[in-house]
């Protein structure tokens, strides 16, 4: 299997090349050239994550360096459950499901594409030396996710990006609790500024000379395929339960976690509808409505880890669905609110005992906002992207309760942190970095 730009498409290269750049060098994101096949009945006494996920990646990583290894990254990589719980209560009787990304050493759906990732580099074979630098600029949770899937794996060292003052106490916390190769900078200014701060950093020669750079951030495609395999296993799982297709509802941002779910039904899984929950950074349900692609500055909102204006992914998303008629018959958005995502965790709280966090709240709101017809006709899945005691100032006020922080968590929340403060020059990053 070969991974062209979704740019300059006589562009290739290997997975290992893919995953160590990150970004193609024409600035385009990677994409499989071609896409495997596979029916339900290729997965044949198969429903671990792990049996589903070695089956599904065989064909992407297929005459690729890394692929003898594939077993062992897997298997490194989902060391933590990916459960799918019936969603009961409320009455209805509908097929409704909940598939829980969270179980995590970070408690956020980013931890499966980290881990897998880091799992995936620490194998890579390397020039003798040569540290390899993983820069991640980070507005709360990538940055997390990525230090504890890095955090101890020798020859590597992680600097997380973030900006001064505009993450909550708690990601702070987990963005500069690591210590060891991990290295944390509150940087002076947004997060764009951050990610403009990683950019360069890529384009400075004298950087790239003394260590290997790479990025960790939702575009490497190394994130992008184990994402894809929990909705191979989830959908295969609901197949032989109903003999019906699985449609989710995915709260999206940077539109990571969907794409991976279009690629599982590109493959050939029993996938039913895709449906979107955006806040209101709504670029992308405008796009659906309009055919107008207009991104545009990012805006704060409760569900703060999809506050993206223009999701890069996007590209890739395009360059499957080229068509935007073809597109519109591919996903569909809804557009929820902070007002509406609150009164939805209150609802739901009282309605089936579950507390969603604002990200997971979205999906739920847009289950709520479905025909009658539409909800009756199921299985649904609703995907849920963080545990709620990542968002204590959010959720704590609405419920008038304490959140219970799962182990994991309360154990990165009580270690000491450590972070260096810059400003956004490129010059204070090199410095840092020396
Ligand atoms: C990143 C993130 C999202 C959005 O996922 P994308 O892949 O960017 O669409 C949703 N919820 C949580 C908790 C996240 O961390």
């Amino acid at each position: 299997m070969r991974y062209a730009s979704t740019r300059d498409p006589s562009h290739t290269a290997t997975l290992s090349e893919a995953l160590a750049r990150g970004i193609a060098p024409d600035g385009g994101l990677y994409v499989p050239v071609e896409f495997p096949r596979l029916a339900a009945d290729d997965f044949a006494g198969k429903a671990t994550l792990t049996e589903v996920a070695t089956r599904f990646l065989e064909p992407f990583f297929a005459g690729d360096a890394l692929a003898p290894d594939l077993h062992a990254i897997v298997a490194d990589a989902f060391d933590f459950p990916v459960p799918l719980v019936e969603l009961e209560g409320g009455g209805s009787g509908r097929d409704v499901a909940v598939l829980e990304l969270f179980h995590g050493p970070t408690a956020a759906f980013k931890d499966v594409g980290a881990r897998f990732l880091a799992a995936s580099f620490a194998r890579l074979p390397r020039q003798a030396g040569r540290p390899l630098s993983i820069l991640v600029a980070t507005s709360g949770d990538t940055g997390g996710a990525v230090a504890a899937a890095f955090h101890a794996r020798p020859q590597i060292e992680v600097i997380v990006l973030y900006p001064k003052g505009l993450v909550s106490p708690r990601q702070e916390q987990q963005l500069t609790c690591w210590g060891g190769n991990v290295r944390s900078l509150t940087v002076r200014g947004t997060f764009d500024d951050c990610q403009g701060l990683v950019k360069a950093a890529f384009a400075d020669a004298s950087l790239r000379q003394a260590r290997e750079l790479s990025s960790a951030n939702s575009i490497n495609v190394g994130r992008l395929l184990p994402q894809a395999t929990y909705y191979a296993q989830a959908s295969l799982a609901t197949w032989r339960r109903t003999g019906k297709k699985a449609n989710f509802i995915v709260p999206s941002g940077n539109l990571g976690n969907v794409l991976a779910a279009v690629w599982a039904k590109q493959v050939g899984l029993p996938i039913g509808e895709l449906v979107l929950g955006f806040n209101v950074n709504r670029a992308v349900p405008d796009y659906l409505a309009s055919g107008e692609w207009r991104p545009r500055p990012s805006i704060a909102t409760l569900a703060s880890a999809m506050d993206v204006g223009n999701p890069s992914n996007m590209e890739r998303l395009v360059n499957l669905h080229p068509v935007w008629t073809e597109l519109k018959h591919s996903v569909s958005a809804e557009v929820v609110t902070d007002a509406e995502l609150s009164a939805r965790i209150k609802t739901d709280r009282a309605r089936y005992g579950r507390t969603w966090c604002p990200h997971t709240a979205i999906a739920a709101e847009t289950y709520a906002r479905l025909s009658a017809a539409a909800a009756a006709a199921g299985p649904w899945i609703l995907v849920s992207t963080a545990h709620p005691a990542k968002f204590p100032e959010t959720i704590e006020p609405l419920i008038g309760a304490t959140l219970e922080v799962p182990p994991a968590l309360a154990r990165l929340l009580s270690l000491p942190r450590q972070a260096s403060e810059i400003p956004a020059t490129l010059a204070a990053l090199k410095a840092a970095l020396a």
